[in-house]
């Protein structure tokens, strides 16, 4: 962890070293960006080096991380991240695309993209010795820390909305974590965990405020890197510069702000020669980022969030700026769409054997309105994230599908039902 040597702030750019301050800027409240010292990583490891790790995890990605290495070998913390990439043709061609890829979070430990930010926010609690870990979640923060808190023993405490899907629940409480359930929005339970935290001494990993949730998630943009590497819009000795194009749903901004920061360190390093560009998708009821976005201001005013993908309903973004910046500094965009559009998404995916919880169908949807709109063109490379599993719930794939006949156990039954 030699390689972390400070944090500088979002907004108004001030250093800071690694043990003065734990979690935003002291001066303006703006979100920190880890400082990695890339001479340093070029000194200690080669890309070669990282492509031919056996570890399929995003721990072959330790030199790039400012934690070291916290152990829980055989354990589910050594299992989140490095995903699978899918490149389904019957999709790319239902879009007229000629590249379509989907790399699935939902094959991560607790199903959800959040392991990453979980799996590297455990690996500094125990760097510094934190008794409790504690996080604010609509769901998937929540179940992805109590995972990786129980994989390797951490205490987690959990603050996430009564409205969470059952699902969810169900895994923060197998998990063991001490659960407490908020009457009011995921935004109550964040404002909630901050006093807490001050109050008892624990760990925050709240998402965006906790610097280390974004270095778990820029993994996500290394693996791109390297899975894409080998395609014709791989970025070395590439015979194409067409940039390729990351869709990712935006609830915090956290995630799209990660991808992105995966990506500059690569730049930084001199590993990738093409920034991809990126593009968040909200939901129109959770659209602050979105709307700030158009707005063309990096001010974010909060809104009152109403919508089904309840990962991503937010009324005030804790990474908005940096999200803004994901897209307007690589060429992307914001896309809106609606909640129906979302649903429509879900068996769209599930055609092609994708089960998407309704936050995870979203990028997809952005990119059917995308295609449609004419911003994503015929020859543009598409990748889509689906952040988290559909079995995390199951009431919004079942509206999204009409229900499966019920009928008496007989042949007869059967040819009246299939009309054979
Ligand atoms: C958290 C989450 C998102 C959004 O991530 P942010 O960092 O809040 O923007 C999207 N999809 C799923 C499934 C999530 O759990
Ligand atoms: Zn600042």
């Amino acid at each position: 962890m030699q390689n972390f040597i400070g944090y500088r702030c979002s907004i108004c750019n001030r250093e800071y070293l690694p043990d003065q301050v734990t979690y935003t800027c002291p001066t303006d409240g703006g979100n920190l960006d880890v400082v990695l010292d890339f001479d340093h990583i070029r000194h200690e490891t080669t890309p070669d080096t990282i492509l031919a790790s056996r570890d399929a995890s995003l721990w072959r990605y330790l030199p790039l991380l400012p934690v070291s290495d916290p152990g829980g070998e055989g354990t589910p913390l050594r299992a989140a991240g490095y995903t699978p990439i899918f490149s389904p043709s019957r999709l790319a061609e239902s879009l007229g695309l000629k590249h379509l890829w989907v790399k699935d979070e939902s094959r991560n430990p607790t199903a959800s993209f959040k392991d990453r930010a979980s799996a590297v926010a455990v690996a500094r609690a125990r760097a510094i010795g934190a008794e409790i870990i504690v996080t604010a979640s609509t769901g998937n923060a929540g179940a992805a820390l109590a995972g990786m808190s129980a994989a390797v023993g951490q205490r987690a405490v959990i603050f996430a909305p009564r409205t969470a899907p059952p699902a969810k629940v169900a895994q923060l409480l197998t998990f063991g974590a001490t659960v407490l359930l908020v009457d009011g929005t995921y935004d109550d339970a964040f404002d909630l965990t901050l006093v807490a935290a001050q109050e008892f001494g624990w760990y925050c990993r709240n998402t965006g405020y906790n610097p280390f949730t974004l270095e778990g998630k820029k993994t996500a943009g290394y693996e791109i890197w390297e899975q894409l590497r080998n395609t014709e819009y791989g970025t070395r000795n590439s015979v194409s510069r067409i940039p390729y194009s990351v869709f990712v749903s935006v609830g915090d901004g956290n995630i799209i702000s990660g991808i992105h920061k995966g990506f500059k360190d690569l730049m930084a390093l001199g590993w990738l020669e093409t920034m991809p560009r990126i593009f968040g998708v909200q939901a129109e009821g959770s659209a602050a980022i979105a709307n700030a976005y158009f707005a063309q201001t990096e001010t974010i005013t909060p809104v009152v969030a109403h919508t089904l993908a309840d990962s991503i309903s937010v009324d005030l973004p804790r990474d908005g700026v940096r999200a803004i910046r994901a897209a307007t500094q690589t060429g992307g965009q914001y896309v809106l769409v609606s909640d129906a559009e979302i649903l429509a998404a879900i068996p769209q995916l599930g055609r092609v054997g994708i089960f998407a919880e309704p936050a995870g169908a979203t990028a997809y949807a952005g990119l059917v309105k995308a295609v449609a709109a004419g911003v994503i063109g015929v020859d543009d490379p598409v990748l889509v994230m689906n952040t988290g599993s559909g079995l995390k719930d199951v009431g919004a794939a079942m509206k999204a599908v009409s229900a499966a006949p019920i009928i008496e156990p007989s042949l007869g039954a059967v040819k009246k039902y299939l009309g054979l």
